[in-house]
């Protein structure tokens, strides 16, 4: 059958159909509280030096360093400099001032002496080592004043946020975030509050699926799950694509006479591409509807979470130039033979473990795409690629989970 769409594409090529559709919700100010997995969309500048001033990084006594090269040296205590201090001391050779971590450095100490290698009697010091001028943080050696410390793209971390306070920005400039309609279609899908019947099961991927949005910096907007009907599907459809950028489904996708999403899209959507060469995760297909992307993810559970990693996030990220900071990886050794198809790429669920310098990577779980347990312990996902073979002792990328 010739289908007027790619068919059963490679995942590289998928990706690439992917990014030839483009959406842009533009960009807004945001605090800096609420920026956690945001993503920056200009430039951001220091508005100070970090350190802003010379200042200690110990407990102990500000010295000038010629005075304490040949221990034990005795000083003056002339002062005390204590981190907060606006007030300005200067030392001279013979003296030294008490100064405690952070605190500013007096003017003409170059060097720092932890207390523990100090004797103090009253108003005198003993040094029983000669100080050590790398005690001192040197104005602006973290970063300068006016330097770039984030760019376009950057996803906000919690150790990013910290930056951004020392940096003295309470405001940031993030991409606005995408609002994505999840929908999951089958009659047996059941909600949390209803008891279940023989043959129904508990829809779950759609909680998955908008958690794993809400980690890629975007809003997901989750819809009761749509039984398997033509109709149902084509007003949900309608009703999610009037204010969502994107529309994110899972099942029925595949060949099945029930497999709506694929059937309507067939009959009245435009598909840009249709089914993938990976394991587990064959089924997907993209398009549009309305002029809206759509992806149809596979109901399978772990079929719909690895397609979101492989393909759904690969496509967020690139439409905000940021790394994929979410599929982050290693490179481990297979411990054993993992199951592949030429021209495929395999993601198996692996433990992790680390013996030496080296990371051996074993298969976690039973391996079928229905299993969301054996995905949820796992450690990570290989990354097989289509001329790999997966063979005990291969060296295997593996996205961290
Ligand atoms: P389908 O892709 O619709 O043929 O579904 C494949 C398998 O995934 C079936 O066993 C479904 O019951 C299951 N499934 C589909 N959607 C979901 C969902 N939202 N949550 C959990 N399992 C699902
Ligand atoms: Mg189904």
């Amino acid at each position: 059958m010739v289908r007027p769409y790619p068919y059963f594409v490679s995942l590289e090529e998928a990706i690439d159909l992917c990014q030839k559709t483009s959406i842009d919700a533009g960009s807004e100010i945001i605090s800096i509280s609420q920026s956690i997995n945001r993503i920056v969309s200009s430039d951001i500048k220091a508005k100070v030096n970090d350190p802003g001033f010379d200042n200690s990084a110990m407990d102990g006594f500000a010295v000038i360093h010629s005075d304490t090269t040949s221990p034990p040296t005795k000083l003056s205590i002339v002062g005390s400099s204590m981190a907060g201090s606006i007030e300005r001391h200067t030392l001279s050779s013979g003296q030294a001032i008490r100064i405690m971590t952070g605190a500013p450095i007096p003017q003409g100490a170059d060097s720092i002496i932890p207390i523990e290698d100090c004797t103090v009697e009253g108003d005198k010091v003993t040094l029983n080592k000669p100080s050590k001028p790398h005690f001192i943080r040197k104005l602006g050696e973290n970063f300068a004043k006016n330097q770039t410390i984030f760019s376009i793209g950057e996803t906000m971390s919690p150790e990013k946020i910290a930056l951004c306070a020392a940096a003295g920005i309470s405001k940031i400039p993030v991409f606005k975030k995408f609002k994505i309609a999840i929908i999951s279609t089958g009659d047996e899908l059941k909600s949390l509050d209803d008891i279940l019947e023989h043959g129904q099961i508990y829809e779950s991927n759609s909680y998955g699926l908008a958690a794993l949005v809400t980690i890629y910096g975007h809003e997901a907007t989750r819809f009761p799950s749509v039984i398997d009907d033509l109709d149902t599907l084509r007003d949900t459809l309608n009703k999610a694509s009037k204010n969502h950028d994107c529309i994110i489904t899972s099942g029925g996708v595949s060949m099945g006479d029930k497999d709506f999403v694929r059937i309507l899209m067939e009959q009245e959507g435009e598909i840009k591409f249709w089914r993938v060469k990976m394991r587990p995760g064959s089924p997907p297909i993209f398009g549009l509807w309305n002029g809206k992307p759509i992806f149809g993810l596979p109901g399978n559970p772990v079929s719909s979470h690895v397609a979101f990693r492989a393909i759904v996030g690969k496509w967020l990220t690139s439409l905000t130039n940021s790394k994929d900071v979410n599929n982050k990886f290693v490179y481990a050794i297979l411990d054993e033979d993992i199951k592949t198809q030429a021209g495929f790429t395999t993601f198996r669920r692996v433990q992790l473990s680390v013996e030496g310098d080296t990371i051996f990577a074993q298969l976690k779980g039973h391996q079928g795409s229905g299993n969301i347990a054996g995905i949820a312990m796992s450690d990570g996902l290989t990354v097989i690629e289509p001329n790999e073979m997966g063979k005990k002792g291969d060296v295997c990328k593996v996205i961290l989970l």
